[in-house]
Formats: structure tokens, sequence, C-alpha cells
């Protein structure tokens, strides 16, 4: 008998009164602005750190939680009141970070905007949560004011920057944490289940939906960020964030910070590899964060200008698969040990980390750390074994994890309680998960399936091979078959990535076509876009090139 997953949850509702109450102060609420008192009474040495146009701008947190209780007061002369949604449009930033805390510790919902939505899309989501008022950017500014027009529930634009705006009725976010009283914010007391924060899925089928985290939720979640078996961030640490505060609570890291008061290095608007590189240098940096594509950028500029990266302890490395051959390259010859992490929107996000796995650059997601339950189910809901090879869809619980949309019933997103992820994963019987795919990426050939996120690893660790993602293509024989599209660095031909692929995968794996092309799509937070892709293929935009 394969070990299977935890047990799963019974049909009839659990009983929530005991039998025996525990006499433990259980109504102590796990609420942010506990975290902020926290950060108030043990503000350490961090700080938080801002790349700008003009330069590094540095805070201590006493300067910064004063900042925040200001801005308390602000939202509550605008006129905002509990559980109303405030917008962020913004890059990742001090001020954002004050907006942080200021927003959900009044009682009000931080709601952020990803900077990268389509007009259409931006236009949806704000009106989808009916925004009140909106900090943003000034260099953002005008992306929100050509839709100002269609945005009625916004009262006020807060504008964080010194250039004038098209926006109306904006007001200067300086100029309104200045008209505020020095007095400390009197924060109300908050019920932990009270929603804190705002974040809608990227949507890449259908409309994004609304991730309601609650202020337990987010508590908890930032406090496992510090388990040494999950991503054990320390006090001592300097945390570079470049995965945008716009997408899932900025990976929690913000938070993490007001409980043990590390270093918060912002990058601002400069994700390029250079600027990483020389803030890594120069302010130190013990940890990063970001996205694989990230990783390869900086990867490529090492190779060629060696910076001095020996100060990371680890870089985290989630959002998308991330290939072996990246992992290994970075250790080999920068020192640079990655941390594979799985998580979602829904998952606030974190739900797995491969910190205990043996091999480290395994392409396995990890374990589910604790408080996540992780499962695997078939077609028909039913749970699969653990058994390393069986794929089914990946579904997930625990404290953390959304239990419903907001303002959409969206039934099929849950399963008995579980959230249901879309990957495909299998999970070894360590526990270990390994995604193959997204359900509706995953290529089914003649009844069997095709990983395209193995082919893709496999392709990346081809020397002249930058990027590759794999797609189905509809076969008459076959039902699916799978597309490769790939951008070189120097000549390869098809035939020669085939014979690279054919020692690792079953012969019925290999592709028949290529497309070489000169850059992949990738969605607003940086992960290949496989509808943009198979769009480009149905258009015969793909055609150029191809070869068979
Ligand atoms: P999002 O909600 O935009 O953060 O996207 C979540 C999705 O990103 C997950 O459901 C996975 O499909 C993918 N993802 C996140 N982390 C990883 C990872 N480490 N490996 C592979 N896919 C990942």
């Amino acid at each position: 008998m394969q070990r299977c997953g935890p047990a799963p949850v019974a049909g009839t509702p659990l009983a929530f009164a005991p039998v025996l109450a525990g006499l433990m102060q259980d109504d102590f609420q796990l609420a942010l602005p506990y975290a902020l008192r926290r950060l108030r009474s043990y503000p350490g040495e961090g700080e938080v750190v801002t790349l700008t146009t003009a330069g590094a701008t540095r805070a201590a947190y006493p300067q910064i939680t004063a900042r925040i209780d200001r801005l308390a007061h602000a939202l509550r002369r605008l006129g905002v009141t509990p559980g109303e949604r405030v917008g962020t449009f913004a890059w990742n930033s001090q001020r954002h970070f004050e907006c942080y805390f200021a927003i959900p510790c009044s009682g009000a919902v931080l709601h952020t905007l990803n900077i990268r939505l389509h007009p259409d899309h931006l236009a949806y989501v704000i009106n989808h949560a009916q925004d009140r008022v909106i900090f943003v950017d000034d260099t953002l500014a005008p992306r929100l004011a050509a839709i100002a027009d269609r945005l009625p529930s916004v009262m006020r634009y807060v504008v964080m920057g010194e250039t004038p705006t098209d926006l109306p009725n904006a007001i200067g976010y300086e100029e309104l944490l200045a008209d505020s009283p020095e007095t400390p914010f009197d924060y109300p007391e908050i019920p932990e289940r009270q929603a804190a924060a705002l974040c809608y899925t990227t949507g890449t089928t259908g409309e994004p939906k609304g991730v309601l985290y609650s202020h337990r939720a987010i508590v908890l979640h930032s406090s496992s960020l510090l388990m040494t078996d999950a991503i054990g961030l320390q006090a001592s640490d300097r945390a570079v964030l470049v995965v945008p505060m716009f997408h899932v609570n900025g990976w929690g890291w913000p938070h993490a910070a007001a409980l043990n008061a590390m270093t918060l290095l912002l990058p601002g608007p400069h994700v390029q590899p250079e600027p990483l590189a020389k803030l890594i240098e120069q302010e130190r940096a013990s940890v990063i964060g970001c996205v694989p594509t990230i990783y390869a950028d900086l990867l490529r500029y090492a190779d060629e200008h060696h910076p001095d990266l020996s100060s990371l302890r680890f870089g985290v490395c989630g959002g998308s698969a991330m290939p072996p051959a990246l992992a290994q390259a970075l250790h080999d010859r920068h020192g640079l040990r990655l941390l594979h992490a799985w998580g979602m929107t829904e998952t606030s996000p974190m739900g797995a980390v491969s910190r205990a796995h043996p091999d480290p650059v395994s392409p396995k997601q990890g374990k589910a750390v604790p408080f996540v339950e992780l499962r695997i189910t078939d077609e028909g809901g039913g749970e699969l074994p653990w058994d390393g090879q069986t794929p089914g869809e990946l579904e997930a619980r625990g404290p953390w994890v959304a239990s419903a949309y907001y303002e959409d019933p969206s039934p099929d997103g849950f399963n008995d309680g579980w959230l249901r992820t879309g990957d495909v994963a299998h999970i070894d019987p360590a526990g270990f998960v390994q995604l193959t795919d997204r359900t509706k990426d995953v290529i089914k050939s003649g009844g069997e399936w095709i990983s395209s996120v193995e082919l893709e690893n496999l392709l990346m660790a081809h020397p002249a091979v930058r990027e590759a993602a794999v797609i189905a293509m509809p076969d008459e024989r076959f039902g699916e078959r799978p597309l490769a599209a790939v951008v070189l660095t120097s000549p390869a031909s098809a035939e020669e990535l085939r014979e690279h692929l054919r020692p690792h995968v079953a012969s019925f794996w290999l592709p028949e076509r290529f497309a070489f092309v000169d850059s992949l799509p990738k969605t607003s937070v940086g992960k290949f876009d496989k509808r943009a892709l198979r769009a480009l293929r149905e258009a015969g935009d793909l055609g150029a090139g191809s070869e068979r």
C-alpha cells in the first residue's frame, strides 16, 4: 500500500466547540496591528533601503513606524472606513511598505494592483474591488490617468513622488503625511478573521479572481517564513525583494520583516540584472527572492561581469519551475544556492519549499511547509498515492489557503474544502512534490501525458538554449503533440535538440516541431505565457523558423 497524503476532510462539518476548553489566551488576535507593535518594540538595526533613480534612500524602522502612524491618520482624514478597499499601484519601495501596514492596521483592505495589467483588466479589478483610494507611484500615474474616467468608486489618488500627474482628485503622499499629527495612531482592535489584503490572480484564463487575505492568514504565513525548515528568514538578513509587492503580498516578506525587523532591500523599478547585482554587492545582501527569469538574467550578467555575490546565503526561486541547469550554473559559477519554493496567489503564497531535499538542484518544488496540507487527486476528485510517479491535480488546504474567491462563487476552484490548484504534480513517498504541468498546459498524446515542464527544463539545460516553452499542438493521429518554442544563444538545429532530449525521455515525448523565436511571450509576473504562445501558433505566427 502506497503512503497517501493527509486524511481527507471528513464529510461532516468539524465540531469547533471544544469538549473541554483549554485555558490559554486564545482570544489574542493574530492581526497585523500586532506585527506593527512588534516592529515598534523591537526595531533592531533593520532598515528599508529603496533604489530610486536618484540613488538609494534608507530609513530605519522607528522612522518608518512613525510614518505608518501618520499615514493611518491620513487615511482616516480621507474618509476611508474599515473594510473599504484601498489600492496601491506601485513598485517595491519604502512608501509601498508603509501602505502595507497603515492600510490594514487601520481596518481597511490593501488591494495591491498589478502594474503590468492590460488597462481593461486593471479597470476590471479596480471596479470589482470598488477601491476608494489608490496610492500610485508618480511614474506609473499616466497608466491610471488613462482609465480614471472608468473608475467611479475611486474618490482620491495619492501620488508617491514629485512628478505632477493628470489624475483627478490627486494629493501628494508626503503632503498627506506632513498634514498628519505626530501623535501615535490609536489602531482599532481588529478581529483576526477581518480581511487585510486583496490580490487578484493574473487571469491567464478568464477574468482575474480576487483572493481576500485575512489578518490571521497573513500573520501565520509570515511567521512560517521565519521557520528554518521553510524559508528561514532571520533578523540579521538583508533581503532583496525583487518579487513585486503587487503580487501575492510580496511573498509575505514585508510582513515577515515586521516580525523580525530584518532589512529589506527594495529595488523599485530597477529590476534589471546590473542594478540588482550592484544592490547585492553594495548592501551585502544575504537573501534574494525572485522568479527564474530574473535569475537567468542575473546569471548572464554575472558570467560577464563577475559581481561579488558572496554575501548571499541563498536565493528563493518560485513562481515557475526552477530549471535545474540554471540552479547548477548559479551554484557552480557564482556560489549561489537556490531554494526552490512553490506557491500561488491563493496560498498567500508559500505552499512548499525544497529546503530538506538532498539534491540542491532538484527540480522538485519541495515538501508542504508546516500547516499547509497537500494532496493529489484524479479527475473524479479521488486521492492518488504518493509514489513519485502518478500525476494528479495538486490540492491544498491550510490556514493561509483561500476558501473562496472574492464576490465570485467559482465552486470549481474547490474540492471538499481543498483548493484545486490547477497544477499537475506527483508526490514521492517522502512527500516531495514535483509539478509537471498546469492542468491546462499538459500535453495528452495518444492518451499518455507529456510533461511540458520537464521538456522545458531539459531543453534549457542545452548550452545553446536560453529559453524554452513547450505547448500542445493538435494532431490528427495522437490528439496532441508537443511543440517546443526555443530562444537560442548560439546556433542549434532541431535534430541536435532532439538528440539532447533523447536519453532522458520516452521517445514519444520527443517534439517533432521546434519553433526558433527571438523571444517568448511572458505574463505580467514574468512567467512564460503559454496562452499567448498558443495564440501565436494558432495565428500562424510561430511558423517562421519552425522546423520539423
Ligand atoms: P500565481 O498565482 O500567479 O502566483 O501563479 C501560481 C502558479 O505559478 C502555480 O499554480 C504554479 O503553476 C506556478 N508556480 C509557482 N511556483 C512554482 C514552482 N516553483 N514551480 C513551478 N510552477 C510554479
